[in-house]
Parts: structure tokens; sequence; C-alpha cells
């Protein structure tokens, strides 16, 4: 990757090249758009060993999954930087200024902001250092690798059973910690003895880590519980100060705002997409391919009609280019061909 070209005018800049903002990229580089993608290098999924899931790349390194993204992009001459995009403001005419960290400004005519989201783990002492190895939350993208290991659950507030209950599917010897959960209601009892799920009174003070490997969950009170994996409840936030200071609408989810947008990605904010975690907290990795190559479709339609409108505006206006004078030639040609036929 290389640093962007100072005051260039781009069709279209990603914000974050994971892969929401990578598979944007790849169907606007083949719709022959000039495409800048500028990507931090904080991709979510980072501290996993494997990607799971992904039909045809399921097991895949995740850096190497996007590094051969990369390489895709190439072919189609997207330029991919190493920057982060500090402002997008709006020109006055309907596209964007965007200030990139390292210093300068690039132009573009929309923006797709694929920027992910950050997940705020549980502040116990040990958690973020496991997070995405021992310390888990999705067990699609890793409960088969972990399946019939003893598993911890640490209940958060406000408590949900789903997620202890969830993973019985992949072992039967699960253990909910309440940690500062003081009661549950009586539904959730009679789910959680249903299940066969163990469940441990008492605040978590820290886990036991041996080897590199975690082996236990001890509590304040001293006792220790040999466990092999903790699934948490980390809050997904999204990185959405850059579509927020523009205003953007947001939309109430189970988890918290995240920005409103229709099937395409689209936003409030005319001309600007968000895909992928940027734009909801439960896209996996094939969703996130899917959502960007969604709202690159659209936008290379838009900004093909928004093209064509605006010849047709400067036909009606008189205004005449090479181009338009052309156009009006095939045209008339047509019509005189239609006369003739009828
Ligand atoms: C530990 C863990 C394991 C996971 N395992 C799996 C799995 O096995 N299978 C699966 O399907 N899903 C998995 N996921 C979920 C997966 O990580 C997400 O679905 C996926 O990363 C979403 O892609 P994205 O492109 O939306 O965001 P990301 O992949 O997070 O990419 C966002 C990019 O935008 C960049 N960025 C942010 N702000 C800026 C800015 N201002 N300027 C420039 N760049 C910026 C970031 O640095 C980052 O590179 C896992 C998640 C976690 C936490």
């Amino acid at each position: 990757m290389r640093t962007a070209m100072r005051n260039q005018s781009y069709d279209v800049v990603v914000v974050g090249g994971g892969t929401a903002g990578l598979s944007a990229a790849l169907v606007l580089g083949r719709s022959r758009r000039r495409v800048l993608v500028v990507d931090a290098g904080e991709p979510r999924n980072a501290p996993a060993a494997h990607m799971q899931g992904y039909l045809s790349r399921d097991g895949m390194p995740p850096a190497e999954f996007l590094a051969e993204g990369r390489r895709e992009l190439e072919r189609y001459g997207v330029e991919v930087v190493r920057d982060r995009v500090s402002a997008v403001t709006p020109d006055g005419a309907g596209e964007f200024g965007i200030a990139l960290a390292a210093g300068g400004d690039v132009h573009a005519r929309r923006v797709v902001m694929a920027t992910g989201l950050v997940d705020e783990v549980p502040g116990l002492p040990g958690l973020a250092d496991r997070w995405g190895r021992d310390v888990l939350h999705c067990p699609y993208c890793h409960g088969w690798e972990v399946r019939d290991q003893p598993f911890g659950v640490l209940a958060g507030e406000p408590f949900n059973s789903h997620q202890a209950l969830l993973v019985t599917q992949w072992s039967k010897d699960v253990t909910l910690f309440l940690h500062t959960v003081r009661d549950l209601p009586d539904a959730e009892w009679e789910r959680l003895a249903a299940a066969g799920v163990q469940v441990v009174d008492g605040e978590v003070a820290g886990l036991v880590v041996e080897d590199d490997r975690l082996t236990g969950v001890r509590l304040a009170d001293g006792r220790v519980f040999p466990r092999s994996v903790l699934f948490v409840a980390a809050k997904p936030v999204p990185r959405d100060g850059l579509l927020t200071a523009l205003g953007a609408e947001l939309r109430d989810t189970p988890v918290g705002p995240y920005p409103a947008v229709d099937e395409t990605g689209r936003t409030s904010v005319p001309g600007v997409w968000a895909v992928g975690n940027a734009a909801g907290p439960t896209e996996q990795v094939i969703n996130a391919a899917s959502a960007g190559y969604r709202a690159g479709l659209t936008i290379n339609a838009e900004l093909v009609m928004a093209d064509i409108d605006a010849e047709v505006s400067r036909r009606r206006a008189g205004v005449f280019t090479p181009e338009t004078e052309a156009a009006v030639a095939w045209v008339t040609t047509r019509k005189h061909a239609h006369g003739a036929r009828g």
C-alpha cells in the first residue's frame, strides 16, 4: 500500500478496507470507476487466527483473505492506501472533500463508509488480551473449533440468557457466571436447567491463564472454576463518527444506535453509503462482502444516470461539448431512421 495522491478527484472514496469496503471497491473498479480505498488497517477479526463460515474460504487467516482482496483490486486500477480519514466535508455541490490524517485532501463524488465497529469487551483484568483466542463472543465464528470443551459464559447487564443457551449446541459442559447479575426471572432458571447449564453466583475477578491458554475463571471469593473457553457479550459500537458529523440519521438496535440505511446501504446523507459492521452489528464477513457489493453497483448505476441527466440538462440549456454534438447527431440519425421506417 502507498499514500494517496494529494488533491486527486475520485468517483468514489471508500473509507475502510475490510471486507465490506474492498467488496464495494471491487464492483466499482470493474465498473471502470476511479476508486480510492483508505484503510487504517484494523479489521475487527484481526485477533482471530482463522476466519470461518465464508463459503470457499472457511478457515483462511483474516489477513490473508484481505490481502487477496487487495490483489484482486489491482487488476482494475483501484488505489488502496494505508491512512485514516479524519473528516468528510460536503463541498456544497453534492460531492465531498475527504481529509486524510497523514495530511492532504482528496475529492469524491460518492463516499462509502466501511469503517466497521469496535467490540467493547467487559473491563475484567486479562479479558481484552485473550479476545478472539479463548475469550469469545460468537459461536458461529469459533464454536466448531472449541466444541465439547468446558465453556464459561459471563453474564452481562442487562441479563439475557440467550448466549448461555445458544452455546449448548457446541458443548454440553456450560457454566454461566452470574458475575454482577443478582437474580434471574423464573423462566430463565427453567430454561437454563432444561439446557443443563450450571449457574455460579458471585462476582468474577479474573482469568487463570497457563502456558498462554485459558484454564480457569477466578471469582472474587477465591474459587476457581476450570474452563478453557469464556464467552462474553462484548458491546459492538459502530465507528460512525464521520457519519454522525455529517448529520446521518441513526436507528435503534438492541445493542444501541446504528446508522439508518436502506437495503443498498444508502444513508440519510445524499451521496453517502454505509456497509458492513459500520451499518449493522450482526454482519459476518460474508454479509459484509454482500453489502459492499450491493452498495457498489447501486453507486455506479446512480453515477451513470447522474452523468446522463447532466448531459440532458446541458443540451436543454444549449451548452454543447464534443460529446453532446456526437449525441445529438446520433439521436437525429435515429429519428430519421424511425421516420423512414414509419
Ligand atoms: C474475534 C472475532 C472473530 C471473528 N470471526 C469471524 C469469523 O470467523 N467469520 C465471520 O464471518 N465473521 C467473523 N467475525 C466478524 C467479522 O470480523 C466482521 O463481520 C467483519 O470484519 C466486518 O467487515 P467490515 O468490512 O464491515 O469491517 P472491518 O473488517 O472491521 O473493517 C473496517 C476497516 O475500516 C478501517 N477504518 C475504520 N475507520 C477508518 C477511518 N476513519 N479511515 C480509514 N479506515 C478506517 C479499520 O481500520 C478496518 O480496517 C469476527 C469478529 C471478531 C471480533
